[in-house]
């Protein structure tokens, strides 16, 4: 028996980037994987659902269909997100309920219709896509912090309320990660390749995350073989979070 052998999957934003990495591998180690995305162009062996997690009934459709096709649910990777750049200043109030409904508010949505499935598993687990901007203050970037940070605290509380249920609750924290999301950031950068020097210097590795080493965390963290490990973050950030280096 593989790692995820037996073990049935759905990863929010599973078509592009973290997420996709993230539901290929669990699939190469075993996993039935679902996508649930606006986007359904996943190849197979994913499952590609439409799926808009602002909306309830989509994300109950959603879920709903998922756990049918694979025959139930074991893990949920909540990771679909939106960027926000700016200051406090620099965001309306329509902005703001729109990056949190989608970025907080979306995984409380499939939460709240995958546990009844996942009450049903032996080995649950879901594991959120948060972001190093929750324990890092960084410029240009108060909403999305802010979301983050409510990913942050939600993680603990979930994983207090269902800890005697038996489901594992925990996040990855990423730092700037090699995503297509990062490549629209950087297109609209007035001098892209500055904007990722400047992205790359700030991590003390010099160098962009990928999302393949995103997507390793976030297996770990599913797996049943982090089955002592709920409640926490795990920093995937090049050591941007912990370590203060002296300059060269
Ligand atoms: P991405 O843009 O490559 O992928 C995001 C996916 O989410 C897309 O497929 C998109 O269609 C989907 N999505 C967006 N809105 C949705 C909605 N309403 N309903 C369903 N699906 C929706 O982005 P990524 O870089 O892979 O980011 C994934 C997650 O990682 C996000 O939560 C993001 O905040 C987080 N993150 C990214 C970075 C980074 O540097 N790339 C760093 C830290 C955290």
């Amino acid at each position: 028996m593989t790692e995820f052998g037996g073990l049935r999957a759905i990863v929010t934003g599973g078509a592009s980037g973290i997420g996709l990495a993230t539901a290929n591998l669990l699939a190469e180690r075993g996993c039935a994987v679902a996508s649930l995305d606006l986007d359904t162009g996943v190849k197979e062996p994913l499952l590609g659902i439409g799926c808009d997690v602002t909306d309830d009934a989509s994300v109950r459709a959603g879920v709903d269909a998922a756990a049918g096709a694979l025959g139930g649910l074991d893990i949920v990777v909540n990771n679909a997100g939106i960027g926000a750049q700016g200051t406090v200043e620099d965001n309306d109030d329509e902005e703001w309920a729109r990056v949190f409904d989608v970025n907080v508010y979306g995984m409380v949505r499939v939460t709240r219709a995958a546990l009844p499935y996942l009450r049903r598993s032996r080995h649950a687990a879901i594991v959120n896509t948060c972001s190093i901007v929750a324990t890092a203050g960084v410029p240009q970037r108060a909403l999305y912090s802010a979301t983050k940070g409510a990913v942050l605290s939600l993680t603990l509380a979930m994983a207090a309320d269902h800890l005697a249920e038996g489901i594992r609750v925990t996040c990855v924290n990423p730092g700037t990660a090699d995503t297509p999301w990062i490549g629209r950031l950087l297109a609209r950068a007035d001098d892209p390749a500055a904007e990722r020097a400047a992205l790359e210097a700030r991590q003390p590795t010099g160098r962009l995350v990928s999302a393949d080493e995103v997507a390793a965390a976030i297996a770990y963290l599913a797996s049943p073989l982090a089955s002592a490990t709920t409640g926490t973050a795990l920093a995937v950030d090049g050591g941007m979070q912990g370590l203060r280096l002296r300059r060269p």
